[in-house]
């Protein structure tokens, strides 16, 4: 496709070459021409300087490894998540949108939600980060493709809470509540896909990633998000400390 080879090549005058990014499978799941075409706005807006290799391929988005240049000029490293427009998990992404008040009166094509969605998960993020809860600061989106900072040492990502525990399972789970607590309470959030896969541990302690699907406490299944999210925590920790009842953490979070 003339398109295709077009961005591919305005992306090789920055340097910037796809195919060393991943397996050629994946780079034609991935880099369809409107992807191409984010990336390519992104890269001429100086926000990506380089991509890397892959991360994570997830039932709906990529990651890579890619740089950037900071403010003082400085090469740093950056996250960059891909939503698939091809093979994305459309109908859960709709049912999150729909509900949420501040994506009221969105159009409903496929692309759209999935550019929703990416929006949602930068936002999500700033207001997390806002509130000082740690998580990856975002730094711009366009389309489909969300960039973030690179949370990890060198080329290696920090590991997910389930291959990692800082401290003790009892420091670790008294964590984890603290920022389910924090989420609700000080950034008005509940992540709704909590797990041991979604928070990374660093060497300050537990991160909260993959939030486009968090949603304010005013959408009509907040509560049962929150709820299923204090299961999901409850399950990993079950057989590692003595957890606290799911129905008192919840009445304690939401303050009821
Ligand atoms: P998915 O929707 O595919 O689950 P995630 O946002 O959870 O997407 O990212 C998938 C994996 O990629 C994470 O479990 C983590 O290991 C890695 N990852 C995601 N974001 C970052 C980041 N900002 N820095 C480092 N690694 C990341
Ligand atoms: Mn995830």
């Amino acid at each position: 496709d003339g398109r295709i080879e077009y961005l591919d090549r305005k992306l090789a005058e920055f340097g910037i070459r796809i195919k060393d990014a991943d397996s050629q499978k994946v780079t034609g799941e991935v880099f369809d021409e409107v992807t191409l075409l984010a990336l390519y706005k992104l890269v001429n807006k100086k926000i990506i300087s380089s991509m890397g290799g892959s991360i994570s391929t997830g039932k709906e988005a990529n990651v890579f490894l890619a740089g950037k240049t900071d403010e003082n000029g400085e090469e740093i490293s950056a996250a960059v998540k891909i939503y698939r427009l091809r093979t994305g998990n459309f109908t859960t992404m709709s049912e999150y949108i729909l509900g949420d008040p501040r994506f009221a009166g969105i159009r409903r094509t496929h692309k759209d939600i999935i550019f929703a969605w990416t929006k949602k998960e930068y936002s999500n993020l700033s207001r997390t980060k806002e509130a000082g809860i740690p998580c990856p600061t975002p730094y711009a989106f366009d389309r489909n493709i969300l960039v973030m900072e690179f949370l990890g040492e060198g080329n290696i990502p920090y590991p997910q809470m389930r291959q990692c525990l800082p401290g003790t399972p009892a420091e670790a789970y008294e964590e984890t509540i603290g920022l389910i607590r924090d989420l609700y309470q000080k950034a008005r959030l509940v992540h709704g896909d909590l797990s041991e896969y979604n928070i990374l541990t660093g060497p300050d302690g537990l991160i909260l990633i993959d939030m486009a699907q968090a949603v304010t406490p005013e959408h009509p299944r907040a509560y049962n998000f929150l709820f299923r999210d204090i299961k999901n925590i409850n399950r990993f920790f079950a057989n590692k400390c003595k957890t606290t009842d799911e129905h008192e953490l919840f009445r304690n979070i939401v303050g009821e």
